[in-house]
C-alpha cells in the first residue's frame, strides 16, 4: 500500500511564464515510451509480479522502492506542465468570470497540444508529444531478474536521452529546473540497475556510463543536487519496509567515486504548487468565487 506526502520531492520555482509549446515537448517526459509513467509503471508492476522475492530480497526491495519514488516523478512534471500552462490563454481571463464571445481561447489554438485545453483545462496529459496515449505495452515484464534488471537501465537511459533533449528545446525555468532534478535522481537509478546487474552477472555494467555520453555537471541546474549529494543517495521511501535496498546501493559512485548511501525517508521536499483557476477553460468552474464560497463554508462549519 501507498501513503501520499502532499509535497513534491523538490521545490520547483514557478514564474508565469506561459510556454505551451514547450509545456508539450515536456509531455513526452510524462506520458512517452521513456517517460516518467513509463519508470513508474515498469519497476510498479515488476515488484507486484515479483515471484520468490523473499529469496532474492535485496533486488524485490530496490525495484518496489525505486518504483516508490517514480510516483513523485510524474506528480513533478506534471506539476511542471500545469505551471507553462498557466496563463496561455488571453491576458485578464484569470480572474472571475469570462465572456466565451470574446474567444479566450483563440490565443491557443494550434498551439502546443490542442487537448491541454481543449479536452483539460490546461492541465497535462497522460500522453507523448504528439498526443498519444500512455500505453501499458510499455511495461516489460518478463519474470527473468537480468533482463528486467538489464531493460531497466536500459530505460533510464532512455529516459535521460529524453531529458536532455528537452533541455536542448527550452530554457523555462520551470523545465530546466524539474530537469536538473530527475538527471541526478535517474542517474541515481541507472547506477542502482548497473550495481544489480554486477552483484548477479559479475559485467561491469557502470563501465558503460555515461549514458548519453555527456556529464550531468554539463546542466548547471544539476549542481544544486550534486553539492546536496543527492546523486549518491538512495531515498528510502517506506518508514519500515524495503530496508535491503543498501545491499546493492553501496560501493562507489562511478562519477566522483566517493561512496553511495541509503537514507532512510524520503526527500525533504518543498511546497505543491496551487496553480491558478483557468476561467477560459471553466477550471475549476465557470464561476470559481462561487465554488470557493461553498469549499469555506464547510470548513467553517466542521
Ligand atoms: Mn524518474
Ligand atoms: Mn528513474
Amino acid at each position: 500500500m501507498y501513503l501520499r506526502i502532499d509535497k513534491l520531492q523538490f521545490e520547483l520555482p514557478m514564474p508565469e511564464q506561459p510556454a505551451p509549446e514547450a509545456a508539450n515537448a515536456v509531455q513526452d517526459l510524462l506520458g512517452g515510451r521513456f517517460g516518467e509513467m513509463s519508470t513508474l509503471m515498469n519497476y510498479t508492476y515488476q515488484s507486484f509480479n515479483f515471484r520468490g522475492r523473499t529469496k532474492v530480497k535485496p533486488y524485490y526491495d530496490l525495484i518496489a522502492n525505486i518504483a516508490t519514488e517514480e510516483l513523485g516523478h510524474i506528480e513533478m512534471v506534471a506539476a511542471t506542465i500545469n505551471n507553462m500552462l498557466t496563463g496561455a490563454p488571453k491576458e485578464g481571463t484569470n480572474d472571475g468570470k469570462i465572456d466565451p464571445t470574446d474567444t479566450p481561447l483563440s490565443s491557443v489554438l494550434g498551439v502546443g497540444n490542442p487537448h491541454h485545453f481543449g479536452n483539460n483545462g490546461g492541465s497535462a496529459l497522460v500522453s507523448n508529444a504528439l498526443g498519444q496515449p500512455w500505453q501499458g505495452d510499455f511495461v516489460f515484464n518478463s519474470g527473468d531478474l537480468v533482463l528486467d534488471l538489464l531493460h531497466n537501465f536500459f530505460l533510464e537511459s532512455g529516459a535521460r536521452m529524453g531529458k536532455i533533449r528537452v533541455y536542448e528545446m527550452t530554457d523555462h525555468p520551470t523545465a530546466r529546473a524539474m530537469l536538473g532534478y530527475l538527471l541526478v535522481r535517474g542517474g541515481v537509478h541507472q547506477v542502482a540497475y548497473a550495481k544489480a546487474l554486477e552483484e548477479l552477472t559479475g559485467a561491469n555494467v557502470t563501465k558503460m556510463l555515461n549514458i548519453p555520453k555527456i556529464e550531468n555537471d554539463k546542466f548547471p541546474e544539476t549542481k544544486v543536487h550534486r553539492d546536496a549529494n543527492s546523486h549518491r543517495t538512495l531515498y528510502r521511501f517506506s518508514p519500515d519496509d524495503f530496508k535491503d535496498i543498501d545491499k546493492i546501493w553501496k560501493g562507489v559512485h562511478p562519477d566522483d567515486g566517493q561512496e553511495v548511501f541509503v537514507k532512510d525517508g524520503p526527500p525533504e521536499g518543498g511546497q505543491t504548487v496551487d496553480h491558478p483557476e483557468e476561467t477560459a477553460a471553466y477550471a475549476p468552474g465557470y464561476d470559481p468565487g462561487e465554488l470557493a464560497e461553498i469549499a469555506q463554508r464547510m470548513m467553517r462549519n466542521s
